[in-house]
Protein backbone atom coordinates (compact mmCIF):
# COMPACT_ATOMS: atom_id res chain seq x y z
CA UNK A 1 0.00 0.00 0.00
CA UNK A 2 0.84 3.15 -1.43
CA UNK A 3 2.49 5.44 1.90
CA UNK A 4 2.89 2.46 4.15
CA UNK A 5 5.06 -0.15 2.17
CA UNK A 6 7.79 2.03 1.59
CA UNK A 7 8.75 2.72 5.08
CA UNK A 8 8.39 -0.89 6.12
CA UNK A 9 10.95 -1.85 3.54
CA UNK A 10 13.32 -4.62 5.01
CA UNK A 11 16.31 -3.42 2.62
CA UNK A 12 16.33 -0.05 4.39
CA UNK A 13 16.00 -1.11 7.30
CA UNK A 14 19.01 -3.12 7.72
CA UNK A 15 20.72 -0.02 6.24
CA UNK A 16 19.42 1.90 9.05
CA UNK A 17 20.01 -0.99 11.49
CA UNK A 18 23.80 -1.10 10.02
CA UNK A 19 24.89 2.87 10.70
CA UNK A 20 23.23 2.39 13.95
CA UNK A 21 25.01 -0.40 14.88
CA UNK A 22 28.16 1.48 13.47
CA UNK A 23 27.77 4.51 15.62
CA UNK A 24 27.18 3.11 19.38
CA UNK A 25 29.63 3.01 21.07
CA UNK A 26 28.24 2.82 24.48
CA UNK A 27 24.93 2.31 26.83
CA UNK A 28 21.78 5.09 26.08
CA UNK A 29 17.98 4.75 26.85
CA UNK A 30 15.76 6.42 24.69
CA UNK A 31 11.69 6.68 25.78
CA UNK A 32 9.70 6.48 22.84
CA UNK A 33 6.20 8.55 24.19
CA UNK A 34 3.37 7.59 22.44
CA UNK A 35 1.79 4.14 22.69
CA UNK A 36 1.47 4.43 18.96
CA UNK A 37 5.13 3.87 18.57
CA UNK A 38 5.45 1.11 21.48
CA UNK A 39 2.92 -0.87 19.39
CA UNK A 40 4.79 -0.22 16.28
CA UNK A 41 8.21 -0.99 17.78
CA UNK A 42 7.08 -4.61 19.84
CA UNK A 43 5.00 -5.11 16.89
CA UNK A 44 8.25 -4.74 14.40
CA UNK A 45 10.62 -6.72 16.23
CA UNK A 46 12.66 -3.39 16.43
CA UNK A 47 13.75 -3.19 19.83
CA UNK A 48 15.54 -7.01 19.80
CA UNK A 49 17.24 -5.66 16.46
CA UNK A 50 19.36 -2.62 17.97
CA UNK A 51 22.25 -2.93 19.30
CA UNK A 52 22.08 -4.42 23.00
CA UNK A 53 23.49 -0.88 24.36
CA UNK A 54 20.03 0.90 22.86
CA UNK A 55 17.16 0.59 25.54
CA UNK A 56 13.83 1.48 24.39
CA UNK A 57 11.98 2.74 27.13
CA UNK A 58 7.97 2.85 26.98
CA UNK A 59 6.69 5.98 28.13
CA UNK A 60 3.60 7.45 28.77
CA UNK A 61 1.96 8.51 25.51
CA UNK A 62 -1.15 6.38 26.02
CA UNK A 63 -4.34 8.29 26.52
CA UNK A 64 -6.45 5.91 27.30
CA UNK A 65 -4.20 4.69 29.94
CA UNK A 66 -3.11 7.72 31.25
CA UNK A 67 -6.98 8.95 31.77
CA UNK A 68 -7.28 9.00 35.69
CA UNK A 69 -9.69 6.31 37.26
CA UNK A 70 -11.36 9.32 39.23
CA UNK A 71 -12.80 10.73 35.49
CA UNK A 72 -13.46 6.93 34.70
CA UNK A 73 -15.76 6.51 37.62
CA UNK A 74 -17.05 9.38 36.91
CA UNK A 75 -17.96 8.41 33.81
CA UNK A 76 -19.25 5.27 34.84
CA UNK A 77 -21.92 7.56 37.09
CA UNK A 78 -23.27 10.25 34.57
CA UNK A 79 -23.83 7.29 31.68
CA UNK A 80 -25.56 5.04 35.13
CA UNK A 81 -28.02 8.04 35.07
CA UNK A 82 -31.09 7.95 33.72
CA UNK A 83 -31.93 10.39 30.73
CA UNK A 84 -28.12 10.58 29.71
CA UNK A 85 -26.93 9.32 26.00
CA UNK A 86 -23.12 8.40 26.87
CA UNK A 87 -20.97 8.47 24.30
CA UNK A 88 -17.24 7.48 23.20
CA UNK A 89 -14.65 6.38 21.41
CA UNK A 90 -14.74 2.08 21.84
CA UNK A 91 -10.98 2.14 23.55
CA UNK A 92 -13.14 3.52 26.63
CA UNK A 93 -15.49 1.00 26.83
CA UNK A 94 -13.24 -1.77 28.62
CA UNK A 95 -10.83 0.38 30.58
CA UNK A 96 -11.37 -0.91 34.29
CA UNK A 97 -12.80 1.90 36.80
CA UNK A 98 -13.57 1.22 40.72
CA UNK A 99 -15.07 -2.44 39.93
CA UNK A 100 -16.40 -1.62 36.52
CA UNK A 101 -16.25 -0.66 33.29
CA UNK A 102 -18.79 0.76 30.37
CA UNK A 103 -19.73 -2.17 28.61
CA UNK A 104 -21.05 -3.16 32.30
CA UNK A 105 -22.97 -0.07 32.78
CA UNK A 106 -24.70 -0.51 29.10
CA UNK A 107 -25.31 -4.09 30.54
CA UNK A 108 -27.28 -2.67 33.42
CA UNK A 109 -29.07 -0.66 31.17
CA UNK A 110 -27.06 2.70 30.81
CA UNK A 111 -27.48 4.13 27.38
CA UNK A 112 -24.21 3.94 26.14
CA UNK A 113 -22.73 4.37 22.76
CA UNK A 114 -19.35 4.11 20.56
CA UNK A 115 -18.72 6.76 18.36
CA UNK A 116 -16.28 6.99 15.90
CA UNK A 117 -16.48 11.30 16.02
CA UNK A 118 -17.50 13.89 18.29
CA UNK A 119 -19.70 15.04 15.92
CA UNK A 120 -21.45 11.65 15.86
CA UNK A 121 -22.02 12.74 19.75
CA UNK A 122 -23.17 16.14 18.47
CA UNK A 123 -25.48 14.95 15.68
CA UNK A 124 -27.29 12.03 18.79
CA UNK A 125 -28.04 15.45 21.22
CA UNK A 126 -29.72 17.31 17.95
CA UNK A 127 -31.72 14.40 17.45
CA UNK A 128 -32.88 13.73 21.28
CA UNK A 129 -32.87 16.83 22.40
CA UNK A 130 -35.28 15.57 25.26
CA UNK A 131 -32.17 14.42 26.39
CA UNK A 132 -28.27 14.85 27.67
CA UNK A 133 -25.68 13.59 25.60
CA UNK A 134 -22.37 13.19 27.43
CA UNK A 135 -19.26 12.75 25.00
CA UNK A 136 -15.85 11.47 27.04
CA UNK A 137 -12.97 13.90 25.73
CA UNK A 138 -9.63 12.49 26.60
CA UNK A 139 -6.71 12.21 24.38
CA UNK A 140 -3.81 14.49 24.06
CA UNK A 141 -3.00 17.04 21.32
CA UNK A 142 -4.52 15.35 18.52
CA UNK A 143 -7.67 14.59 20.05
CA UNK A 144 -8.32 18.27 22.01
CA UNK A 145 -8.67 19.73 18.30
CA UNK A 146 -11.53 17.82 16.79
CA UNK A 147 -13.29 17.81 20.74
CA UNK A 148 -12.89 21.55 21.00
CA UNK A 149 -14.46 22.21 17.64
CA UNK A 150 -17.31 20.49 18.45
CA UNK A 151 -17.63 22.30 21.55
CA UNK A 152 -17.71 25.61 19.22
CA UNK A 153 -20.44 23.91 17.36
CA UNK A 154 -22.42 22.87 19.92
CA UNK A 155 -22.35 26.43 21.34
CA UNK A 156 -22.79 28.36 17.96
CA UNK A 157 -25.93 26.16 17.18
CA UNK A 158 -27.19 26.36 20.40
CA UNK A 159 -27.37 22.40 21.00
CA UNK A 160 -27.50 22.61 24.80
CA UNK A 161 -27.95 19.51 25.82
CA UNK A 162 -24.65 18.36 24.38
CA UNK A 163 -21.70 18.35 27.12
CA UNK A 164 -17.74 17.20 27.45
CA UNK A 165 -16.32 14.82 30.18
CA UNK A 166 -12.79 16.39 29.34
CA UNK A 167 -9.61 14.67 30.43
CA UNK A 168 -7.28 16.11 27.82
CA UNK A 169 -3.30 16.02 28.31
CA UNK A 170 -0.19 17.65 27.64
CA UNK A 171 3.12 16.33 26.38
CA UNK A 172 5.81 18.83 27.20
CA UNK A 173 4.82 18.76 30.71
CA UNK A 174 4.93 14.97 30.77
CA UNK A 175 8.28 15.25 29.57
CA UNK A 176 9.23 17.31 32.16
CA UNK A 177 7.81 15.41 34.91
CA UNK A 178 10.07 12.32 33.31
CA UNK A 179 13.35 14.62 33.50
CA UNK A 180 12.53 15.85 37.48
CA UNK A 181 12.37 12.11 38.53
CA UNK A 182 15.03 10.74 40.74
CA UNK A 183 14.26 7.55 39.25
CA UNK A 184 15.05 8.61 35.38
CA UNK A 185 17.23 6.80 33.37
CA UNK A 186 15.97 8.34 29.94
CA UNK A 187 18.59 10.06 28.11
CA UNK A 188 16.40 11.09 24.53
CA UNK A 189 13.39 11.15 23.39
CA UNK A 190 11.84 10.17 20.47
CA UNK A 191 8.64 12.71 20.77
CA UNK A 192 5.14 11.61 18.72
CA UNK A 193 4.67 12.89 15.53
CA UNK A 194 1.01 13.41 15.39
CA UNK A 195 1.03 15.26 18.35
CA UNK A 196 3.73 17.75 16.95
CA UNK A 197 1.68 17.71 13.91
CA UNK A 198 -0.89 19.98 15.31
CA UNK A 199 1.17 21.35 18.13
CA UNK A 200 4.90 22.20 16.50
CA UNK A 201 8.04 21.85 17.74
CA UNK A 202 8.25 25.27 19.32
CA UNK A 203 7.73 23.76 22.91
CA UNK A 204 10.70 21.35 22.53
CA UNK A 205 14.36 23.67 22.61
CA UNK A 206 13.55 25.01 26.16
CA UNK A 207 13.28 21.16 27.43
CA UNK A 208 16.17 19.78 25.33
CA UNK A 209 18.50 22.52 26.76
CA UNK A 210 17.62 22.50 30.00
CA UNK A 211 17.47 18.74 30.59
CA UNK A 212 20.77 18.51 27.79
CA UNK A 213 18.19 15.76 26.13
CA UNK A 214 17.90 15.20 22.27
CA UNK A 215 14.17 15.61 20.82
CA UNK A 216 13.70 13.89 17.37
CA UNK A 217 10.37 14.14 16.28
CA UNK A 218 9.61 10.31 15.03
CA UNK A 219 6.35 9.02 13.14
CA UNK A 220 4.93 5.43 13.76
CA UNK A 221 6.14 3.32 10.71
CA UNK A 222 9.00 0.70 10.86
CA UNK A 223 11.33 2.89 8.91
CA UNK A 224 10.24 6.55 10.51
CA UNK A 225 11.10 4.98 14.39
CA UNK A 226 14.84 3.34 12.94
CA UNK A 227 15.81 6.80 11.46
CA UNK A 228 13.99 8.24 14.53
CA UNK A 229 16.46 6.16 16.68
CA UNK A 230 19.65 6.85 14.33
CA UNK A 231 19.23 10.54 15.14
CA UNK A 232 19.21 10.32 18.86
CA UNK A 233 21.77 8.16 19.24
CA UNK A 234 24.26 10.23 16.74
CA UNK A 235 23.58 13.37 18.94
CA UNK A 236 24.10 11.45 22.15
CA UNK A 237 27.58 10.07 20.86
CA UNK A 238 28.46 13.65 19.78
CA UNK A 239 27.43 14.95 22.78
CA UNK A 240 24.46 17.17 21.66
CA UNK A 241 20.87 17.53 22.80
CA UNK A 242 18.64 19.52 19.82
CA UNK A 243 15.28 19.20 18.72
CA UNK A 244 15.27 17.56 15.17
CA UNK A 245 12.26 16.71 13.21
CA UNK A 246 12.87 13.48 11.51
CA UNK A 247 9.14 13.41 10.41
CA UNK A 248 9.10 16.28 8.22
CA UNK A 249 6.36 14.14 5.63
CA UNK A 250 3.69 15.37 8.50
CA UNK A 251 5.11 17.89 10.73
CA UNK A 252 5.93 21.33 10.28
CA UNK A 253 7.68 23.59 12.75
CA UNK A 254 4.87 25.88 13.32
CA UNK A 255 2.30 22.70 13.83
CA UNK A 256 -1.20 22.97 12.21
CA UNK A 257 -2.14 26.70 13.44
CA UNK A 258 -6.08 26.62 12.95
CA UNK A 259 -6.30 23.54 15.09
CA UNK A 260 -4.01 25.77 17.47
CA UNK A 261 -6.72 28.62 17.49
CA UNK A 262 -9.44 26.35 18.49
CA UNK A 263 -7.55 24.96 21.31
CA UNK A 264 -7.02 28.34 22.39
CA UNK A 265 -10.96 29.24 21.67
CA UNK A 266 -12.10 26.77 23.75
CA UNK A 267 -9.88 25.23 25.79
CA UNK A 268 -7.44 26.65 29.08
CA UNK A 269 -4.89 25.22 30.65
CA UNK A 270 -4.66 23.24 33.69
CA UNK A 271 -3.24 21.04 36.20
CA UNK A 272 -4.01 17.33 35.23
CA UNK A 273 -3.79 13.99 37.16
CA UNK A 274 -2.26 10.46 34.84
CA UNK A 275 -3.59 7.47 36.37
CA UNK A 276 -0.43 5.79 37.94
CA UNK A 277 1.49 8.96 37.97
CA UNK A 278 -0.23 11.39 39.83
CA UNK A 279 -0.94 15.19 39.27
CA UNK A 280 1.41 16.99 36.48
CA UNK A 281 1.30 21.02 36.71
CA UNK A 282 0.12 22.18 33.90
CA UNK A 283 -0.70 19.41 31.79
CA UNK A 284 -3.87 19.29 30.91
CA UNK A 285 -6.88 21.12 29.03
CA UNK A 286 -10.23 22.28 30.71
CA UNK A 287 -12.94 23.92 28.90
CA UNK A 288 -12.51 27.71 29.36
CA UNK A 289 -15.23 30.26 31.46
CA UNK A 290 -16.94 30.65 28.07
CA UNK A 291 -17.26 27.09 27.57
CA UNK A 292 -18.27 26.19 31.01
CA UNK A 293 -21.94 25.44 30.59
CA UNK A 294 -20.63 22.78 28.48
CA UNK A 295 -19.05 20.87 31.07
CA UNK A 296 -20.01 17.81 31.93
CA UNK A 297 -18.45 17.64 35.11
CA UNK A 298 -20.25 20.93 36.22
CA UNK A 299 -23.87 20.20 34.61
CA UNK A 300 -23.82 16.57 36.85
CA UNK A 301 -21.90 17.72 39.84
CA UNK A 302 -20.07 14.33 40.25
CA UNK A 303 -18.75 14.70 43.79
CA UNK A 304 -17.47 11.98 46.00
CA UNK A 305 -15.74 9.52 44.14
CA UNK A 306 -14.14 6.65 46.02
CA UNK A 307 -11.21 5.45 43.51
CA UNK A 308 -9.68 1.84 44.47
CA UNK A 309 -6.91 0.91 41.81
CA UNK A 310 -6.31 -3.14 42.09
CA UNK A 311 -3.64 -3.88 44.37
CA UNK A 312 -1.53 -6.14 41.75
CA UNK A 313 -1.54 -3.39 39.01
CA UNK A 314 1.81 -1.93 38.32
CA UNK A 315 0.72 0.38 35.37
CA UNK A 316 2.39 3.54 36.76
CA UNK A 317 5.34 1.99 36.48
CA UNK A 318 4.80 0.49 33.15
CA UNK A 319 4.15 4.00 32.17
CA UNK A 320 6.71 5.65 33.81
CA UNK A 321 9.51 2.98 31.84
CA UNK A 322 10.51 1.80 35.10
CA UNK A 323 8.82 -1.84 34.67
CA UNK A 324 8.50 -3.79 31.08
CA UNK A 325 4.99 -5.21 30.83
CA UNK A 326 6.03 -8.95 31.06
CA UNK A 327 7.64 -7.89 34.30
CA UNK A 328 4.60 -7.20 36.54
CA UNK A 329 3.14 -11.09 38.13
CA UNK A 330 -0.05 -10.60 37.05
CA UNK A 331 0.47 -10.33 32.99
CA UNK A 332 -1.02 -13.18 31.08
CA UNK A 333 -2.04 -14.53 33.96
CA UNK A 334 -4.77 -12.18 36.34
CA UNK A 335 -4.20 -9.74 34.08
CA UNK A 336 -5.40 -10.59 29.84
CA UNK A 337 -7.08 -8.34 27.12
CA UNK A 338 -10.45 -10.30 28.10
CA UNK A 339 -9.80 -9.73 31.75
CA UNK A 340 -7.86 -6.25 32.48
CA UNK A 341 -6.80 -5.17 35.81
CA UNK A 342 -5.53 -2.02 34.15
CA UNK A 343 -5.95 0.64 31.20
CA UNK A 344 -2.51 -0.28 30.11
CA UNK A 345 -3.58 -4.19 28.82
CA UNK A 346 -6.96 -3.12 27.56
CA UNK A 347 -6.05 0.08 25.16
CA UNK A 348 -5.18 -0.14 21.81
CA UNK A 349 -1.82 1.93 22.50
CA UNK A 350 -1.24 0.25 25.98
CA UNK A 351 2.55 -1.44 26.81
CA UNK A 352 0.58 -4.15 28.19
CA UNK A 353 -1.50 -4.87 25.45
CA UNK A 354 1.29 -4.47 23.08
CA UNK A 355 3.68 -7.41 24.87
CA UNK A 356 0.58 -9.36 25.43
CA UNK A 357 -0.19 -9.37 21.34
CA UNK A 358 2.58 -9.30 19.86
CA UNK A 359 5.27 -11.33 22.16
CA UNK A 360 3.05 -13.62 24.78
CA UNK A 361 3.80 -16.79 23.23
CA UNK A 362 7.64 -15.77 22.92
CA UNK A 363 7.41 -14.77 26.86
CA UNK A 364 5.31 -18.01 27.80
CA UNK A 365 8.13 -20.04 26.63
CA UNK A 366 10.93 -18.31 28.42
CA UNK A 367 9.13 -18.71 31.62
CA UNK A 368 8.41 -22.17 30.58
CA UNK A 369 12.36 -22.16 30.39
CA UNK A 370 12.77 -20.28 33.79
CA UNK A 371 14.16 -17.01 32.38
CA UNK A 372 10.62 -14.69 32.92
CA UNK A 373 12.46 -11.50 33.18
CA UNK A 374 14.46 -12.00 30.12
CA UNK A 375 13.82 -10.32 26.61
CA UNK A 376 12.01 -13.06 24.51
CA UNK A 377 14.62 -14.32 21.56
CA UNK A 378 15.83 -11.83 19.24
CA UNK A 379 14.38 -11.90 15.11
CA UNK A 380 17.39 -12.55 12.91
CA UNK A 381 16.18 -10.04 10.19
CA UNK A 382 13.86 -6.92 10.01
CA UNK A 383 10.73 -7.81 10.32
CA UNK A 384 10.01 -10.95 11.90
CA UNK A 385 6.16 -12.59 11.23
CA UNK A 386 3.41 -10.54 12.92
CA UNK A 387 3.04 -12.60 15.69
CA UNK A 388 -0.78 -10.72 16.05
CA UNK A 389 -2.28 -12.90 13.38
CA UNK A 390 -2.56 -15.83 16.08
CA UNK A 391 -4.01 -13.58 18.90
CA UNK A 392 -7.29 -11.97 19.13
CA UNK A 393 -7.86 -8.75 18.40
CA UNK A 394 -8.68 -5.52 20.88
CA UNK A 395 -12.17 -3.98 20.87
CA UNK A 396 -12.61 -1.16 18.38
CA UNK A 397 -10.10 1.24 19.16
CA UNK A 398 -10.63 5.16 17.70
CA UNK A 399 -8.42 7.06 20.34
CA UNK A 400 -5.13 8.47 19.02
S1 LIG B 1 0.05 -6.53 33.09
FE1 LIG B 1 -1.99 -5.89 33.83
S2 LIG B 1 -1.78 -5.81 36.05
FE2 LIG B 1 0.30 -5.73 35.20
S3 LIG B 1 0.78 -3.57 34.94
FE3 LIG B 1 -0.09 -4.27 33.00
S4 LIG B 1 -2.28 -3.77 33.17
FE4 LIG B 1 -1.45 -3.71 35.28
Amino acid sequence: MKYIDEFQDPGLARRLLDEIHATVTRPWALMEVCGGQTHSIIRHGIDQLLPKQVELIHGPGCPVCVTPLEVIDKALEIASRPGVIFCSFGDMLRVPGTGRDLFQVRGQGGDVRVVYSPLDALRIAEQNPEREVVFFGIGFETTAPPNAMTVHQARKRGIRNFSLLVSHVRVPPAIEAIMRSPECRVQGFLAAGHVCSVMGTAEYPELAARYRVPIVVTGFEPLDILEGVRRTVLQLERGEHAVDNAYPRAVRAEGNPAAKAMLDEVFEVTDRAWRGIGVIPDSGWRLSERYRDHDAEIRFSVEGIDTREPAACRSGEVLQGLLKPHECEAFGTLCTPRSPLGATMVSSEGACAAYYLYRRLDLGSARRQGQASSAPGAPSAPFPADASANVPPLEGSSVV
